[in-house]
């Protein structure tokens, strides 16, 4: 696996070209939130323009799943603060 540290996608696979797994991989993620500003609407933004890159490429998905995977999780928040509830098991915020 490359090193280059950009995690951009890989196209027409939408792979990171990093770590290999499916893009935003959770450090893409980590960095459009930190560019963004934690807002949510500017990533919502942002990943709406980089899905309708990705729809005419990626065939094999469906329009949810399109969706789901560009637009979806920004629902969520941060990744930071999905990983240390994944890590702990519980919701600091709860
Ligand atoms: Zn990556």
């Amino acid at each position: 696996m490359a090193s280059s540290d950009l995690h951009v996608p890989e196209r027409p696979s939408w792979r990171c070209v990093d770590d290999g797994t499916e893009w935003p991989c959770a450090v893409a993620r980590r960095r459009l939130w930190a560019e963004a500003g934690n807002r949510p609407v500017v990533v919502a933004e942002r990943m709406a323009g980089w899905m309708r890159q990705a729809r005419n490429e990626l065939v094999g998905l469906s329009a949810a799943q399109l969706h789901e995977r560009f637009v979806g999780w920004v629902a969520a928040g941060p990744v930071a603060a999905q990983v240390v509830v994944r890590l702990m098991g519980t919701d600091p915020g709860a």
